[in-house]
């Protein structure tokens, strides 16, 4: 059991004894060091339950490896002992390479694990701090509030309508209340709601507690300790390629044993014919493919990263390939969550303000230029007291640098306060606040309550169709309430949305008794203020983006909390809209979309390409209209309520700047820099690991059946071999590790963003490619084959015979990857040299064959004999016909699709 095991039988105060620590202050600086030093990082260990024995011996739980093991031990009781060597050493190479490839992967993966770091917030000292969670020590003071994930395991102190999420712990995904009760010792864990344990989710409210267990010691500790957490690697695709290639191993062998008896039949040698039979199946099952997938993939996170999207589960590289609809939420992704006011609407008239960024320097002036009498005008004043108020942002002043901490839309609100002399620091010591009504999206306004003195005041700011619902007044500019005109506020509010700025109304209201301050409190009591209007301008690779996307036939949609008129503008300033007066059906608003009926309700929104004041619940159906129309979705988040709809989309992709604890664990990938950009980025490095499969698979199969084939033939026609086993299994591994590898570090093809997504339920290998791949089969046993026999009749030995159809084979290779390179341009029109790593692979390949060929010890292990000029002259001669008629094939089928087209 874990060191948390008891703290929830004892009370706070004997936690805090227990623990020497603070229930208010916190552990000091100091002392939160030392403990770092003592327990150790807040992390938890990584590959448990793996151990590196048990890594190795994976490596060697294939089916194919144990036909090769199998093999080698007969022809070592058979006493062939350099055959049975070679066979080990194959199998050896290739567990050290699956071994070095598995690591790899997996270090990458931890790697960018840590790119989307876990911050907590502390009390230490009696400060708020935001300290990585790796920095937790037993003692902390932790506070938490709703989409944080809880960084160690908590004795709660203090919660204001707590709820969490334990799914990560119980399964159980209703959230459950916390509170700070005292509860017997035998509760079992499932029932502890004084403590919050370390993964959990915090869906709602806020809470403080002292950490009791970190790293290894939590609950989530001992769970992984029992299950170990070894990530798999697995995705679809490989699923089904493992599938595939166990199928495959079963077939071959069976036809090993097949070609096997026939031999015995013919009354060949039994151990000619059991060698030959060997071969037949080493030759024929392509054993680069797992390790050539799993490296693509890992090359193609790797690439992801460098473009700032960080992949979370590794089949979203593959699914993000086939993304046919990109749902994208506005503020912060396709604009810069940089705002500035701009104008402020009175019932009296508009004032225009100057300047732009936080930076607190402009001034407001009316119409006419002059300076705003923020003083005489008792709306203006109070609009703006309301917005500097009713507000949790703060601003700050680095090195010449105004940035914002908290909500940049509350920033801009302080920003204009101050440009009308209005400090909000000295107003908030005037008017001190004793209750919140805090913002959320589904409420989509924020209210605080304060003393002035002797009286109360309630300051409120949200969405301008909100606030006209709370209020049933509006101040004028001398200070008098008359009677509240809906119509004006709301065609002022849309004036100012179609210029795409973001309006928020603000009202206030005398007196309120705090312990009725809540929504049905407010509800039609407030007096409207203002407007306040601010600009959020696009981001600057946005357009270009969704440009991108379309010629990609992959349709970008905007989701967004606000205002219709506001998200059509910036919609067409991106070019989701052709113009900001958008056709019919073009945009839905939330409340459109909840009167629409369940069989309008799917083509409506397939339609659509904006949709505007939606509410994160209705996020989830709009995902699943869509995958109800066959679309593959990604869809963006940041809060809480958005983790059903990440979870739901094929792809879901959280904030890694904006975003909550809650909706990046609900994510498949994370942007680094929250930009839309990014979105279409990793779906272009997506079809590009997808064409690089596809590419080595294409390469690898037409060797793999050519061998398989040469074999057969010859046991069935009762010829010579024209390869021996230990020289196909040489062919494999080398050009494998050598050749094949190399595609993956493919650069993405030209037109890759030209073409429409990829359908997921296709194939991985369309007709033509098939085609292609038995085509290379037969030319490749033909013309070794021909060769052979060629040698032979011009008084070749049968070694050197046979370490011509060798060279035969590892050249037409070498021609085939450039070939390969491209699916359906040629390699002269991609250019020879432009993946430096195939060049390399070649030489090195190269080496090996002269080696092979010409050395005496490696002729004396592998039955080679050195062959002259002649003989390569026509090698290179094969070689070259089959790339023509390889490159022939592609110019008629590319002609072909392009005419269909
Ligand atoms: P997106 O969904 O594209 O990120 P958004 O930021 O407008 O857009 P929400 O955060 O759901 O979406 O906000 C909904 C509406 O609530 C906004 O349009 C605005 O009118 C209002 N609002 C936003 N932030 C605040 C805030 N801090 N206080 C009060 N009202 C706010």
């Amino acid at each position: 059991m874990s060191e948390s095991a008891t703290h929830h039988g004892l009370a706070a105060h004997e936690v805090v004894l227990l623990l020497e620590t603070d229930p208010h202050r916190g552990l000091s600086g100091g002392e939160a060091a030392e403990r770092l030093q003592r327990f150790g990082p807040n992390t938890l260990p990584v590959a448990a339950g793996g151990g590196l024995l048990l890594r190795v011996l994976r490596q060697f739980h294939h089916p194919l490896i144990y036909v090769l093991l199998a093999a080698g031990l007969v022809t070592a009781g058979l006493q062939e002992y350099v055959d049975s060597a070679v066979i080990f050493g194959v199998v050896v190479v290739n567990a050290v390479v699956g071994f070095i490839q598995e690591s790899k992967a997996e270090a990458a993966l931890e790697g960018l694990r840590s790119m989307v770091r876990t911050q907590a917030k502390v009390i230490r000292g009696g400060h708020e701090h935001t300290v990585p969670s790796e920095d937790l020590v037993p003692g902390d003071l932790v506070l938490l509030e709703s989409g944080d994930k809880a960084p160690a395991d908590l004795r709660l102190v203090r919660v204001t309508e707590l709820r969490v999420n334990e799914s990560a712990l119980t399964g159980e995904s209703v959230p459950v209340h916390k509170d700070a009760v005292v509860l017997p010792e035998a509760t079992p864990v499932a029932d502890r709601r004084n403590m919050v344990y370390s993964g959990t989710l915090v869906t709602a409210g806020h809470g403080a507690g002292i950490a009791v267990a970190t790293g290894a010691e939590t609950e989530l500790g001992e769970i992984h300790r029992l299950v170990g957490a070894a990530e798999t690697l697995m995705t679809p695709l490989t699923a089904k390629l493992a599938w595939f290639s166990k199928v495959l191993t079963i077939a071959i062998l069976g036809l090993a044993a097949a070609t096997f008896a026939a031999g015995l039949l013919r009354r060949q040698d039994a151990v000619e014919t059991f060698t030959a039979a060997i071969a037949l199946a080493v030759g024929a099952i392509p054993e680069g493919l797992p390790a050539a997938v799993t490296i693509t993939l890992a090359i193609g996170v790797f690439r992801m990263a460098k473009r700032r999207a960080v992949i979370r589960r590794l089949p979203a590289v593959e699914t993000l390939g086939s993304t046919t609809v990109i749902c994208s939420d506005k503020t912060g992704t396709l604009t810069e969550n940089q705002m500035t006011v701009q104008m402020i609407w009175t019932p009296d008239g508009m004032v225009e303000v100057t300047g732009t960024g936080y930076a607190p320097d402009g001034v407001l002036q009316d119409r006419d230029g002059g300076p705003a009498p923020v003083n005489a005008h008792a709306a203006l004043r109070w609009s703006l007291i309301a917005g500097a108020c009713c507000n949790d942002a703060a601003l700050s002043h680095d090195d010449g640098h105004w940035s914002v901490v908290g909500d940049p839309t509350e920033g801009a609100m302080l920003v204009v306060a101050a440009k009308a002399g209005l400090d909000a620091e000295r107003l908030a010591a005037g008017m001190p606040r004793v209750a919140v009504i805090p913002f959320s999206s589904e409420r989509q306004y924020m209210a605080t309550l304060h003393r002035d003195g002797a009286d109360q005041v309630v300051l409120a700011k949200g969405a301008v169709e909100r606030m006209l619902e709370l209020s049933s007044t509006q101040l004028d500019a001398d200070g008098v309430l008359c009677p509240l005109d809906r119509a004006t506020v709301l065609r002022a509010a849309d004036l100012l949305s179609a210029r795409g700025l973001r309006v928020l109304a603000t009202a206030v209201r005398a007196g309120s008794d705090p312990a009725e301050f809540d929504d049905d409190a407010l509800a039609g009591t407030l007096a409207f203020t203002g407007l306040q209007a601010m600009l959020d301008p696009p981001r600057g690779a946005a357009s270009s983006a969704v440009a991108a996307c379309h010629t990609a036939g992959i349709a970008v949609k905007m989701i967004t909390g606000d205002h219709a008129g506001t998200a059509a503008a910036i919609g067409a300033k991106v070019g989701l809209l052709d113009d900001a007066e958008p056709a019919a059906g073009a945009v839905l608003t939330g409340a459109e979309l909840a009167a629409l009926s369940g069989d309008d309700y799917p083509d409506a929104v397939d339609r659509a390409a904006l949709f505007a004041r939606v509410s994160p619940e209705q996020k989830l159906r709009l995902v699943q209209a869509l995958q109800a129309r066959g679309h593959v979705v990604a869809m963006t988040g940041d809060g809480v309520n958005d983790a059903p709809a990440l979870r739901q989309a094929n792809i879901g992709v959280a904030m890694g700047l904006g975003g909550t604890e809650v909706a990046k664990d609900a994510a498949d990938m994370v942007l680094t820099d929250d930009d839309f950009a990014t979105i279409e980025a990793a779906v272009e490095e997506g079809r590009g690991v997808f064409d690089n499969l596809t590419k080595f698979i294409t390469w690898t199969l037409p060797t793999n059946i050519g061998e398989g084939l040469v074999i057969l033939v010859a046991i069935a026609a009762g010829a010579t071999l024209p390869i021996l086993p230990t020289q196909i299994l040489w062919i494999n591994m080398t050009t494998a590790i050598a050749l094949g590898l190399m595609l993956a570090f493919e650069p993405k093809e030209a037109g890759i963003m030209t073409r429409p997504p990829r359908d997921p339920d296709q194939p991985l290998l369309t007709r033509g490619l098939v085609a292609r791949i038995l085509l290379v089969a037969t030319m490749l046993v033909a013309t070794a084959w021909w060769l052979f026999e060629w040698e032979i009749g011009k008084g070749a030995s049968v070694e050197a015979a046979r370490t011509a159809a060798l060279n035969l084979f590892v050249v037409v290779e070498a021609f085939y990857l450039f070939s390969c390179r491209s699916l359906t341009h040629s390699a002269f029109r991609i250019g020879i040299f432009s993946n430096r790593w195939i060049v390399v692979g070649v030489m090195v390949q190269a080496v090996a064959q002269l080696a092979i060929t010409y050395l005496p010890a490696m002729n004396t292990v592998f039955g080679t004999a050195p062959i002259g000029a002649p003989a390569w002259t026509r090698i290179f001669a094969v070689a070259t016909a089959v790339s023509l008629v390889v490159a022939v094939d592609k110019l008629l089928r590319s002609g072909r699709c392009a005419h269909r087209s």
